[in-house]
Formats: C-alpha cells, structure tokens, sequence
C-alpha cells in the first residue's frame, strides 16, 4: 500500500484507460478522486467500490476545469487521460470539433497542472502522469486535430518535467497504441466513412496493422504503468514518453 496517504485526480477516469488508472492507484491505497460523464447511478457505483469522490466538469471549458481542480482539493497525483477524437480529412475537419479536441486533449491538462503544482510543490512530492497517445509520436491520416493536441501534450510534459526536476516532482507521458475502449469503438464508423472500409478492414487494416503484436493495448496495462511511475524505483523517470503499443513507434 504504498500510496496510502496520497490522492490522486484521476480526469476522464468513469470509463476506459482513465478507470483502470483509478483501480491500480487505488489497489495500492490511493485516495481518488474520479471525473468525467456517466449514468448518475453508475458513478455512484465507481465511487462506492473505489471508495472515491467524483467531481463533474467539462474538461473542455476552462470554468470546467476550474471546478474540478476546486472540487478535487490537494491532490498528490495527477493523471490527464480525459480525450476525445475525431475523424475527418483535413479541407471538412469542422473547425468546434478542433477547437473542442485541443481543448480536452491538450488545454485542460495545461490547466490542471498549473493549478496542481503549487501543493505538489509545497508537499515535496508529486506525480503528473499525461494519458497521451502513439499519436504523440507518429501521425495517422484524418485525425489531424488529435495528432496535433497528443504533440502538444509530450512537448508540455517534457517543459514542465524540466521545470520541477528540483521539486521531487516527475512528469512523464504514457503513449498507448490502440486501446479497446469506447473511444476506439466510437471512431470505426468515422473511420468507414473516411477510407470506405468494413467495420473488420478497420479493426484489421487501420488500427491492429498498427501493432506488430496484432493485438489491442489493455486497460489495466496502463494502469500498472502509472501505478509504477508513482512508484520511488521511477523517481529518475522524467520528462519521458513512455510507449505501450505493441511496438508501433519502433517502425
Ligand atoms: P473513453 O472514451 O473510454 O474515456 C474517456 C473518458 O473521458 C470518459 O471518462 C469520459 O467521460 C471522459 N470525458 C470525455 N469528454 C470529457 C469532457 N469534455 N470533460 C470531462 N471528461 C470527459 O476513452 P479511453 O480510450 O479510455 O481514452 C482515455 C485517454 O487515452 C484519452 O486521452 C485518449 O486519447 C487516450 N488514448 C486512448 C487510446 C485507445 O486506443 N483507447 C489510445 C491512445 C491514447
């Protein structure tokens, strides 16, 4: 239970990557602390059996963001997964959907560490963990908004790991490849559309060609990789982007 003690804000954590995130930090004592959208009634299920508070707020509006951090209080641990994606070429790319993907995946994590390091910094210890993405690396066609936010993302984690690197404090990305959640799922129509493929030649063709393991990323992998860069065996991990996609940015 080596967390016991510390709290952990964990954005976007009522689904997917952000979930598994919130059961590993909380296996090891973590007090958590949930956002994103969901059914009232399973929210409060997630907080009866993580034993969690859960702040609402759109991460896409900076008062959003606001309200979290307010709501949130101190926290030790600070985990930026919340992100949205979408698909369109380049010349169509309908301009609120740019400005609403560099908002969550890119402005809300500027904004929640700044107004998260100041107790980080008072505390002597922190820990910012950025969910960003293989598309922080490498680019794919069509998702010209999300490629350019998840860029972003490694470029603020690199600067603000270099910033505190005297306060006992690391930042470092994770950068998963392709991850069956909802966020997955809900991009193989777009994904259709856009290259006039099946649902399989989407799955088989775009995302598992990807990865030279041909397998999806699993939640809990990632949860067990934050869980360890909170660890003190990663206090000399800094400032790095660490890659989970079966070997995708290797090529
Ligand atoms: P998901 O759709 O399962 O979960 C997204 C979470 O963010 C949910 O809790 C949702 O309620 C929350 N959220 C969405 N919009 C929000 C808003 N405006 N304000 C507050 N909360 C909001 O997605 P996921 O696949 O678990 O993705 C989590 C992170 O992992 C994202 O940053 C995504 O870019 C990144 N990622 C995912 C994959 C993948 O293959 N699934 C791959 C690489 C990176």
């Amino acid at each position: 239970m080596f967390l016991k003690g510390k709290r952990a804000l964990i954005t976007g954590s009522t689904s997917g990557i952000g979930l598994a995130v919130a059961r590993s930090l909380r296996s090891e004592g973590a007090e958590v602390v949930l956002s994103g959208f969901g059914e009232p009634a399973v929210i409060a299920g997630l907080c009866a059996e993580l034993d969690a508070i859960h702040v609402p707020g759109d991460l896409s509006q900076r008062a959003g963001v606001e309200a979290l951090m307010a709501g949130a209080g101190d926290v030790d641990i600070l985990v930026n997964n919340a992100g949205m994606q979408h698909v369109s070429p380049i010349e169509s790319f309908p301009v609120e959907k740019w400005d609403q993907v560099i908002a969550l995946n890119l402005t809300a994590a500027f904004d929640t560490c700044r107004l998260a390091i100041p107790y980080m910094k008072r505390a002597g210890w922190g820990r910012i963990i950025q969910v960003a993405s293989a598309h922080s690396l490498t680019a794919s066609p069509f998702k010209a908004a999300y490629v350019a936010a998840k860029h972003g993302l490694a470029g603020l984690t690199k600067t603000i790991a270099l910033e505190l690197a005297r306060d006992n404090i690391t930042a470092n990305c994770i950068s998963p490849g392709y991850v069956w959640t909802p966020l997955v799922e809900n991009q193989i129509p777009d994904t259709m559309a856009a290259r006039g493929m099946t649902r399989e030649q989407v799955i088989e063709d775009v995302m598992l060609v990807r990865q030279p393991t041909r397998q999806f990323v699993q939640p809990s992998d990632l949860g067990a990789m934050a869980l360890f860069l909170c660890s003190d065996a990663a206090a000399q991990i800094n400032g790095a982007n660490m890659s989970m996609d079966g070997g995708w940015t290797a090529e």
